[in-house]
C-alpha cells in the first residue's frame, strides 16, 4: 500500500537515490522508513519508526564519510503504511532473512501469512515481528538454492494476497529480484544505473524511461537493465514508455486531486477491505481482528456505533444494518455527545468506535467512558496501530490504503462495506438465516465491481453538476438506509465546495425546511430502487412543486423514478444494504465537480484538518 524504492549501479552510491525516492512517496502517508544496502561485505539495514528526514538523518550517522556510503551501489527502500502489526521500528521494512544475507520490501497484504508462518517457525525460521511480510523474506530464503528469480517466484507461488516486492541478497551481488501483483511497481531505465519504484514520481529525476510491471510478472535487475519473466519463468516482453508528466501529476496519479484519486481507488480499496474476510461455506464474515466468539456476540443486548462527521455517517448506515440483519438494537452517537451525557451501557453492549485516522479526540474520550463503564470496544480504523485501534484492543481494519485529501471518500465506504460484513456476523450468530447470509456474501463480493460501474458515470455526473454549480444552497434528501446518504452527500459538498447544504429524511422536509425551496435550490434526492422509494418520489414531487429543480440518484433502469426528476444520475441496481455505497459514490463525484467548478481547494479545505484531534 505504501512506497517501494530500489536502485542499482555499478558505481553510483545508491543512499542518496533510495533517500530521494522515499522523499518522493512521502505524500502518500506513512509511518515507518528503512533502507537495506549490499556491499561485498554483507547487507546493510537502516530503519525505524518515523519520517524518511529521521531515517536520512540515522543513515549519516551511520554511513558517515563518502567512502562508506560509496561502498553500497545496490539497494532497497520502503515507506511502511502498517497493515499486519504497529507501526514500530522491529516492524518497519526491510524484513531481513537467512541471518541477515537477505533483505525484501513489500507493499500489500499478504493473507495466509499465518499458515505460512506457522510452517517456516516449524522448520526453525526465527521471526522478529508482527508482520505478514517477514514470512515473505524466510519463504525467499527457504527456496533459494542458487538462483535468485526462481527462489522469488517459488516463494510468490505459496502467496495469497497482494503484493509489490524488491529484494536483495548478499548470495547474489549486484542482482535484485522484484515483482508484483494487486501493488504497483515500475521500473526506470537509466544509463548504467536501473531505478524501481512503487510509483513514478520516485523515479523521473532519473530517467523518464519506464517499464509498468504487469500483476504476474517478476523481473531480475541489474544496473544494465531489467529481464522480465511470468511466475512460471516464461519470459515476457513489457513496452518501455516515456514519462512526460509533470511531478505534480505524477503524485496524483494523473488524477488533479487527491480527493478524485481518492474517489476513483475505491474498487481497490473496496477489495483490499473485504479480502480474505468472508466465508463463503458459512455464509458469514470472518473478522478474526473482533476476536469475539458466537457466544459473546450472542450475549450483546445492544450496540452504539460512535463517530464524528463521516464516520458518523456510516455508524447511521450501520444502526440499520445491524437492526435489520442481526435484529440488534443499535443506535449512532455522536462521540463527543456520547461521552458527556452519561451513557447508559454495561457488559452486555457492543460499542464499535469508528474514525479513519484512529486518533479523532472525541471519539477516542468515548471509548475510554466505554471501556470504563465495562463496555466491550473495538475500532474500526484505517491507519493500523493507532490511538483508538490499541485502546480498543479488537477491531476491524479498513484497509483502505492511505487517504490523504481531508474530505474523505474511500474511508467511509470502506466503513459501511465493513459494518456491513460486521453486521452479517452478528447476524448468522442470531437468526439471520443461511440463504440470507448467502445473498449477503454474494452482495459485498460484488461491491468494488459495482462501486467501478458507478465511476464510469462520471462525466454524465461532471455535466450535472456544471448546471448546478452556482447554487448556494442545496438539500439533499434521503429515507430509511439513504438517510444517512443524504447526510454524506451533504456534508461533502459543504466540505468541498463551500456550498450550504442540508441533508433531510425525506419525509421530514415538508414539517418546515420545504419553506426554503425555490428554483434557487436544487435537491438532490437518493431514489435507488429499494423499499421506500416510491414514497421519496412523493416527496420529490412536493419539491418541483415549490419550483425546486431536482437531481435524482436513480437505479440502472428505474425510468419510472427517473422521469420525475430534472436531472437523473444512474447507479447499478443493488439490495438495499449496498444501495448507500453506490448512491454515495455518485454524490462524492458530484460535491467533487461542484468545487472544481467553483474554483475551491479541494484537497485543504479551509478550516479543516484531516485527522480532528482536540475536543
Ligand atoms: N502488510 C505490510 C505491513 O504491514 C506492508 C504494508 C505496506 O504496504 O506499507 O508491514
Amino acid at each position: 500500500m505504501c512506497g517501494i524504492v530500489g536502485f542499482s549501479s555499478h558505481e553510483k552510491s545508491a543512499c542518496e537515490p533510495l533517500v530521494n525516492g522515499l522523499r518522493r512517496l512521502e505524500y502518500r502517508g506513512y509511518d515507518s522508513a528503512g533502507v537495506a544496502l549490499e556491499s561485498a561485505d554483507g547487507i546493510k539495514v537502516v530503519k525505524q519508526r518515523g519520517k524518511v528526514a529521521e531515517l536520512d538523518k540515522l543513515l549519516k550517522e551511520e554511513l558517515a564519510t563518502e567512502d562508506e556510503r560509496a561502498k553500497y551501489t545496490v539497494g532497497i527502500a520502503h515507506t511502511r503504511w502498517a497493515t499486519h502489526g504497529l507501526p514500530t521500528t522491529v516492524n518497519a521494512h526491510p524484513h531481513i532473512a537467512d541471518d541477515g544475507n537477505l533483505a525484501l520490501v513489500h507493499n500489500g497484504i499478504i493473507e495466509n501469512y499465518a499458515t505460512l508462518r506457522a510452517g517456516l517457525e516449524k522448520r526453525g525460521c526465527k521471526f522478529v515481528s508482527q508482520t505478514d511480510t517477514e514470512v515473505l523474506a524466510h519463504l525467499v530464503a527457504t527456496f533459494d538454492k542458487g538462483d535468485f528469480l526462481s527462489a522469488v517466484s517459488h516463494a510468490l507461488k505459496q502467496v495469497e494476497g497482494t503484493y509489490g516486492i524488491a529484494t536483495i541478497s548478499r548470495r547474489h551481488p549486484g542482482e535484485m529480484v522484484v515483482a508484483r501483483k494487486g501493488s504497483p511497481l515500475v521500473i526506470g531505465i537509466g544509463e548504467h544505473e536501473t531505478v524501481v519504484a512503487s510509483d513514478v514520481s520516485a523515479i523521473v529525476a532519473y530517467t523518464r524511461q519506464v517499464i509498468y510491471l504487469k500483476d504476474g510478472d517478476i523481473a531480475l535487475v541489474t544496473p544494465d537493465g531489467v529481464s522480465i519473466y511470468s511466475l512460471d519463468n516464461a519470459p515476457v516482453s513489457r513496452e518501455v514508455q516515456e514519462v512526460d508528466w509533470d511531478l505534480g501529476a505524477i503524485e496524483k496519479g494523473g488524477f488533479d486531486h487527491f480527493m478524485l484519486k481518492e474517489i476513483f481507488e475505491q474498487p481497490d480499496a473496496l477489495r483490499n477491505t473485504i479480502r480474505g474476510r468472508l466465508d463463503k461455506s458459512g455464509a458469514t464474515a470472518i473478522l478474526a481482528g473482533l476476536n469475539l466468539t458466537p457466544r459473546d456476540l450472542a450475549s450483546f443486548r445492544r450496540v452504539a456505533i460512535i463517530g464524528c462527521g463521516t464516520s458518523l455517517h456510516a455508524g447511521m448506515v450501520g444502526k440499520y444494518l445491524f437492526e435489520k440483519l442481526a435484529d440488534m438494537p443499535t443506535s449512532p452517537e455522536q462521540a463527543a455527545e456520547f461521552r458527556y451525557c452519561n451513557p447508559i451501557i454495561g457488559p452486555d453492549n457492543w460499542i464499535v468506535a469508528l474514525s479513519q485516522s484512529g486518533e479523532t479526540a472525541d471519539t477516542l474520550a468515548a471509548v475510554r467512558e466505554s471501556i470504563r463503564k465495562g463496555a466491550l470496544v473495538s475500532g474500526l480504523c484505517n491507519v493500523v496501530g493507532s490511538t483508538i485501534a490499541r485502546e480498543a484492543g479488537r477491531g476491524v481494519y479498513l484497509h483502505a490504503g492511505p487517504e490523504i485529501s481531508v474530505a474523505s471518500t474511500k474511508a467511509f465506504t470502506a466503513q459501511v462495506t465493513a459494518l456491513l460484513m460486521s453486521a452479517l456476523k452478528l447476524g448468522r450468530t442470531r437468526r439471520l438465516s443461511y440463504s440470507e447470509g448467502a445473498r449477503l456474501v454474494d452482495e459485498i463480493e460484488r461491491i468494488p465491481e459495482l462501486v467501478g460501474e458507478v465511476l464510469k458515470q462520471n462525466e454524465r455526473i461532471a455535466e450535472v453538476a456544471a448546471k448546478y454549480a452556482k447554487a448556494d444552497d442545496m438539500f439533499f434528501i434521503g429515507r430509511g438506509i439513504l438517510y444517512p446518504t443524504a447526510l454524506e452527500g451533504a456534508l461533502k459538498i459543504k466540505e468541498v465546495a463551500y456550498v450550504h447544504a442540508e441533508g433531510y429524511q425525506a419525509a421530514e422536509l415538508k414539517h418546515g425546511p420545504i419553506a426554503l425551496l425555490s428554483e434557487e435550490t436544487p435537491v438532490v434526492a437518493l431514489l435507488a430502487d429499494i423499499p421506500g422509494k416510491e414514497k421519496t418520489v412523493g416527496n420529490v414531487q412536493e419539491c418541483r412543486a415549490r419550483n425546486a429543480p431536482v437531481i435524482g440518484i436513480c437505479s440502472e433502469g428505474d425510468s419510472a423514478a427517473a422521469e420525475h426528476v430534472n436531472d437523473a444520475i444512474f447507479v447499478p441496481k443493488t439490495s438495499e444494504e449496498v444501495a448507500p455505497i453506490v448512491s454515495v459514490v455518485a454524490l462524492q463525484l458530484f460535491a467533487y465537480h461542484v468545487a472544481r467548478l467553483r474554483g475551491c481547494e479541494i484537497d485543504q479545505p479551509r478550516n479543516l484538518a484531516k485527522s480532528v484531534t482536540v475536543e
